[in-house]
């Protein structure tokens, strides 16, 4: 393992700061392509993200077709064309394979080490890194960069100087910042000159103000959907599941969410829908059958039959109904609350959950400010940009992750060529 120390004065071709997802794969191609490449990582093992992901079983891509993996990148995924066709889900799936990762695809097309293992893909990288001579220096953590003429020099916490042509940003988000991501290549960016979009927690669940979840906090509810709408435009709608919790609600549906909730979301409502399978009318005549039938028993009672107990006993008074109400009681308009409470519940959410909690950070660097087809940065010749540190976001799959190769890839490739093209 190359983790020894450089020597001061010493001039890498290129240094990768950050040793994540994308750091890794961007020291990887530029080694690859013959260029003297050193890899910076502040912690003291490199891809802490890494063995956090998929819980624990790293869900490292997406097997879906061009169109679709664009489609689940709902934040300048167009961005993502060039670094997709430099390197894309088939591309890195045959990556690791080679490097001697076995894969295996699950449901929804989501790829995962045949081990299970997250820390199989750090170790997968870490042992191709050492093959191509990536020199890796842990517990360094970038602290200033400053750029004269062609010459890059960083400055370590620990007093190390350390000299390069080309630079690699992979310092990652803002989020799960205990891995090392504490927003760093931000700050290193804007004192560049790039515009930066503040970090904002994405795939994250979301608080709510109500006298009702912490009650049903575990509850998951399945074949359910979601609709948000900003004013009159619908800007989220989808079948799936959703759990409550102390804070509020999470859940795939609710983590998927919130990659589309607007920054201010005061203006923004969300429903939920618990019955999507039927029809209000279907629905409105169950309704009727069962308050009808059971008109001596309670409605806690009675919507046994439509919800899980602890909802059921619960929802009239969500409904603003009494729960101990007879069924022959309910008034037509008592039913339409019920029913209203069913195919659009009002959820008061009052927004995300924190950075720490969330899976990604939305925000960042710019991509205006990025060439796309090579990740160098518009304003610095050869500074280059990789993985979630950048602008672009993707919903949970496996997207964020093949984000960070790809990106990471084309950074590594094009900073080697930029020092090659310079001697
Ligand atoms: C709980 C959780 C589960 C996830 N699961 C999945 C999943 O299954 N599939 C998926 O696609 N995505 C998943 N993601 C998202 C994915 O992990 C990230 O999108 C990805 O790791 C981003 O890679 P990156 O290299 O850009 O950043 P990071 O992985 O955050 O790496 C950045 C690295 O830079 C280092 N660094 C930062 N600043 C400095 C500095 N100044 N000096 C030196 N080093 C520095 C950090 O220590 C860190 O190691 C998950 C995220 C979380 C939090």
């Amino acid at each position: 393992m190359n983790t020894g120390y450089m020597s001061e004065e010493t001039r890498n071709d290129v240094v990768v700061i950050g040793g994540g997802a994308a750091g890794m794969m961007a020291a990887l191609f530029c080694a690859r392509e013959g260029a003297k490449t050193l890899l910076l990582e502040r912690n003291e093992k490199l891809g802490k993200k890494i063995y956090i992901t998929g819980k624990g079983r790293c869900n490292l891509t997406n097997t879906a077709e061009p169109e679709q993996f664009l489609r689940e990148i709902p934040h300048n995924g167009r961005f993502m064309l060039s670094p997709l066709s430099h390197l894309n889900n088939e591309g890195t799936i045959r990556l690791f394979n080679t490097l001697g990762l076995a894969t295996k695809v699950e449901r929804g097309g989501r790829v995962f080490p045949v081990s299970d293992k997250a820390s199989d893909v750090t170790k997968t990288l870490h042992r191709a890194l050492d093959a191509a001579g990536v020199k890796i220096l842990l517990n360094s953590h970038a602290e200033k960069i400053s750029r004269s003429e062609d010459l890059f020099t960083i400055d370590t916490a620990d007093g190390k100087r350390i000299f390069s042509s080309a630079l690699i940003l992979a310092t990652g988000g803002a989020s799960y910042p205990a891995t090392g991501s504490t927003g760093d290549g931000y700050r290193f960016a804007e004192a560049m000159g790039h515009r930066v979009y503040a970090p904002v927690p994405s795939l994250v669940g979301m608080n709510m103000n109500s006298d009702w979840h912490e009650r049903l906090q575990g509850l998951t509810l399945k074949n359910v959907t979601i609709t948000a709408k900003t004013g009159k435009k619908m800007i989220y709608h989808e079948l799936g599941e959703v759990l409550f919790t102390h804070f509020g609600i999470s859940g795939p549906l609710i983590l998927t969410l919130s990659a589309h909730m607007p920054d201010h979301a005061e203006d923004t409502s969300v429903t939920l829908n618990m019955k999507p399978g039927m029809t209000p009318e279907e629905l409105d005549k169950r309704l009727i059958r069962e308050l009808t039938e059971n008109s001596r028993k309670q409605l806690n009672t009675i919507l046994n039959s439509f919800f899980p107990q602890r909802l059921a006993g619960l929802f009239p008074a969500i409904c603003g109904l009494n729960p101990e109400m007879f069924g022959g009681d309910c008034t037509r308009a008592d039913r339409k609350a019920l029913l209203n409470g069913m195919t659009a519940l009002p959820l008061p959410i009052t927004g995300p959950r924190s950075l720490d909690e969330a899976i990604i950070t939305r925000g960042g660097v710019d991509v205006k400010s990025i060439t796309p087809g090579t990740m160098m940065s518009k304003q610095v010749p050869g500074l280059f940009f990789a993985g979630e540190l950048i602008d672009v976001d993707a919903h949970t799959g496996g997207f964020n992750l093949q984000i960070a190769w790809s990106t990471g890839a084309l950074a590594g490739q094009s900073a080697a060529a930029y020092v090659k093209n310079r001697r």
